[in-house]
This record gives C-alpha cells, structure tokens and sequence, in this order.
C-alpha cells in the first residue's frame, strides 16, 4: 500500500488531533487504528505537536526516514 507522504503531511498539520504517533516505529497513524499498521504496535503518542512535526518531516524526506529515525522516543 503505497501512500504519498506530503499529501498526509498536509492533511496532519491541518487535522492533528485525528492522528497519533506510534512509539516504536514513528509512524503517522489514524487515532482510530488500534495498532500500529507498519509494525502492529499497540503503544502510541497523541501529542498533536509531535505528531505534525513527525507528518511533516515524513513529507519532506520520504518514507526512507523511517528507518533512519527509529530513535524517537
Ligand atoms: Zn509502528
């Protein structure tokens, strides 16, 4: 399942209370999913700050930056 990542980044920042941070891999996930969709976690952030920081950072680099950001904590 491929997603464009700026297209998300825009619709996070402009909604971000709909969204949440998984924990373990960082990724940007619907408040209503009960696990992580990218690595079945179960243990998120809800922090809006975070969450469009994260979005938007996604956006810009393209979902590579996954692994390469896997310390946020
Ligand atoms: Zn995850």
């Amino acid at each position: 399942m491929k997603q464009d990542y700026k297209e998300i980044a825009t619709t996070v920042a402009n909604d971000p209370a709909s969204y949440k941070l998984c924990s373990v891999c960082g990724a940007v996930v619907d408040k209503q999913a009960p696990t992580c969709p990218d690595c079945m976690a179960y243990r998120f952030t809800d922090d809006s700050e975070q969450v469009v920081n994260r979005a938007i950072d996604l956006g810009s680099r393209g979902q590579n930056a996954v692994s390469h950001l896997d310390t946020l904590e």
